[in-house]
């Protein structure tokens, strides 16, 4: 296992669109980490769901956090280049036996839940949205060769109820909220590889966070359930377990989301109102509300 280097921290942005000032607070938040405790700052562009990246958004990614002051450490991990650590860390689980081919469609799923509960309303809920009900999970080996032989497109979901049978008791340390109790569980049978991606948001990060040696993941709240997953994930892959610092996301002075209110308000749009750039995130935050 490598040994991580103490706040070494990460900003994984998507390349699906332009970024915004939420953007702005993630990143800058992670790299003051790295900064006041003597670590380093990485990049990572997060850009496995091909269908909506493009190369001028990471081209814009680059210009903005220059802008913005920031230096990150070369080279930058780039998700799509890497799709064979990936497909090592499904080979490692499906070895464990944890992995089955799900070949639901949406439409399949809701059936059946409707089916299971008499309304959707009763179904179980995680974090997500209702539990996958679990049809493909129970298949016979002659069935799964057959859909598989017949060319109908699957995904790989993670046997949830088997992963964390025998498994330790797993915790993690978030700099906000302290020592958190891992509940994997209520997410369901995830799914860990999707029909048009070989890999999921969930077991990129965690591989691709162990792979760049990050000891403190720091993002936002939004993201905070689905550290339950990443720290399974962690234990059964045998990766390390960084600490973890869910900060707030930015809002106005109603509480609103910034990023929500005006999805057209970009970073190049501020960029490109002012000669000036700001050198905290403070100042950001002034030549966005003059903006408003
Ligand atoms: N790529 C994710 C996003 O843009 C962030 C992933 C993470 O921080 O774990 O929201």
């Amino acid at each position: 296992m490598n040994t991580p280097i103490p706040y070494r921290t990460r900003f994984a942005p998507s390349p699906t669109g332009l970024l915004h000032i939420g953007h702005a607070y993630a990143a800058l938040f992670a790299a003051k980490m790295a900064r006041e405790n003597g670590g380093d700052f990485v990049l990572r562009i997060e850009d496995i769901d091909t269908g909506r990246c493009r190369p001028a958004f990471e081209a814009a990614i680059y210009e903005d956090l220059a802008w913005l002051g920031l230096e990150w450490q070369s080279p930058v991990r780039r998700q799509s280049e890497h799709l064979a650590d990936y497909q090592a860390a499904l080979d490692k689980l499906d070895g464990l036996g944890l992995l089955y081919p799900c070949f639901c469609t949406r439409k399949d799923i809701l059936a059946e839940i409707e089916t299971a509960n008499g309304a959707p309303h009763l179904a179980a809920t995680g974090p997500d949205g209702p539990l996958y009900p679990g049809t493909c999970r129970n298949l016979s080996t002659d069935e799964r060769a057959k859909r598989i032989a017949d060319g109908t497109p699957f995904a790989l979901r993670l046997n949830m109820g088997l992963a964390q049978k025998s498994g330790p008791q797993l915790h993690w340390m978030d700099g906000v909220k302290g020592k958190i109790l891992a509940t994997p569980e209520i997410f369901g049978d995830v799914i860990l590889a999707r029909k048009d991606t070989p890999t999921s948001y969930h077991l990129a990060v965690t591989v691709d966070d162990h792979i760049q040696n990050i000891a403190l993941i720091t993002r936002g709240t939004d993201l905070f359930m689905a550290t339950h997953i990443h720290r399974l994930l962690q234990s059964l892959l045998d990766l390390n377990t960084p600490h973890y610092h869910h900060h707030g996301l930015i809002t106005d002075a109603d509480g609103q989301r910034l990023a929500k209110r005006n999805k057209a308000r970009t970073l190049r749009t501020i960029r490109k109102s002012t000669t000036h750039a700001p050198r905290s995130f403070a100042e950001l935050k002034t030549l966005y509300t003059g903006l408003s």
